[in-house]
């Protein structure tokens, strides 16, 4: 695997591997991986000839600087999964090399309805940090095919936006989420929970999975309040709790029973957030985000 480490060397390397070398497959991570992120790179290894990675803890979408401070970093132990994986490229830049401009200001992004809802109301300024680094990582790269994981199922419709309002031409493919045995799906933010966290978290997808089962049209309303209880009396913070329409995220409190539906869950155990999202059976993927 070859580590790039600026802007420059990674174009001119991508430059004279792209005539021979097509399609170009994209994983873009902020490290700390895990088998959700390789998982990524396996399904970009079986459609490109070429696959580039990216490890990079990018500061502008953090709106708690604590978060930021303390994502973890195993960088040596990430080189090993990636090339025990078989990625060609692995772009490693610094704050600096990605925002010679500084990090404060940027373009503004007009996501509109998709980012004043969950996680774009719960972290102010996330997904216009989390769309600026995606843009500049895409035209450094310029890879036919983008690979983004379902867990972070509103971030993948925000990118997908993105790429229309900026006029990217790359396909989104969309991976499933890889989980524990216990049910959590993983997540570099995991590596923080403290054993009783731990033990603990698998509760969150239990009473995911729980509600959805329960699923039937009408107010979806008393289904999700129990849920929140639930989790409250766990130990969990939820910040949201919701069924939502699977193509546009507009909440869902009353369902007609065929429209396409996903449940998004986000809630703090101690100071970790955990975020997961379920497609209920009952929904038609292929009408929503999928
Ligand atoms: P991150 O390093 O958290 O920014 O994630 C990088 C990519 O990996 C994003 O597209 C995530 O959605 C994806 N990803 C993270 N966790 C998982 C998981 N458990 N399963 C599948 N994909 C994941």
């Amino acid at each position: 695997m070859v580590i790039i480490k600026t802007a420059a060397h990674l174009q001119s390397f991508l430059q004279d591997q792209r005539r021979s070398s097509a399609p170009i497959g994209f994983v873009p991570t902020m490290g700390a991986l895990h088998q959700g992120h390789i998982s990524l790179i396996i399904n970009a290894k079986e459609s490109s000839k070429l696959v580039v990675s990216s490890i990079f803890v990018n500061p502008t979408q953090f709106n708690d600087p604590a978060d930021f401070e303390k994502y973890p970093q195993t960088l040596t132990q990430d080189i090993d999964l990636l090339t025990q994986t078989g990625c060609d490229v692995l772009f490693l830049p610094s704050v600096a090399e990605m925002y010679p401009e500084g990090i404060q200001g940027g373009l503004q992004y007009e996501l509109g309805f998709i980012e004043t809802v969950y996680d774009g109301h719960f972290r102010p300024g996330h997904f216009q940090g989390v769309c600026r680094v995606v843009e500049k990582l895409l035209r450094l790269v310029e890879p036919d095919l983008l690979y983004l994981g379902q867990k972070d199922y509103q971030q993948c419709m925000v990118i997908r936006k993105m790429c229309e309002l900026r006029q990217i031409p790359v396909t989104i493919r969309i991976c499933a989420t890889q989980r524990e045995v216990d049910g959590l799906a993983m997540s570099s933010r995991n590596l923080r929970l403290n054993t009783e966290e731990r033990r603990l978290a698998p509760q969150l997808y239990r009473i995911m999975q729980e509600t959805a089962s329960k699923l039937k049209s009408g107010s979806l309303q008393p289904l999700t309040e129990n849920a929140r209880e639930e989790l409250s009396r766990i130990g969990f913070k939820p910040d949201y709790f919701e069924f939502a329409d699977a193509g546009t995220l507009t909440p869902v409190t009353h369902w007609n029973g065929s429209d396409p539906l996903v449940l998004l869950a986000a809630a703090f155990l101690g100071a970790i957030r955990l975020i997961d999202n379920l497609i209920p059976e009952i929904s038609d993927p292929a009408s929503g985000l999928l």
